[in-house]
């Protein structure tokens, strides 16, 4: 997580998991003073996720042209699982 820069890896979610976990997204909190966008998934697709690290906890970005929501804060390792999980279609 050194080099990479927000947009050195194009992510692409993969298609949902029949029994998907339901993340549960909340409206922007605005918590961190600054924070720094760990990865990204590529624009090309109608939602874009972020995770975002700040405040030494870390949470995911939903974006779309509805407007930005993201989950709750949560440790780094509980974060980064999370992101996996939705990379892979089991959690959305
Ligand atoms: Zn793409």
């Amino acid at each position: 997580m050194t080099a990479d820069g927000p947009h050195s890896h194009d992510y692409h979610v993969m298609a949902q998991q029949p029994h998907a976990e339901r993340i549960r997204w909340l409206p922007p909190q605005r918590l961190e003073d600054r924070a720094r966008e760990v990865r990204t998934t590529c624009r090309c697709r109608a939602i874009v996720y972020t995770l975002v690290s700040g405040g030494g906890q870390m949470h995911i970005r939903r974006e779309d042209h509805d407007g930005q929501l993201e989950t709750y804060r949560m440790p780094t390792r509980a974060a980064e699982e999370l992101w996996d999980r939705l990379l892979l279609g089991k959690a959305v």
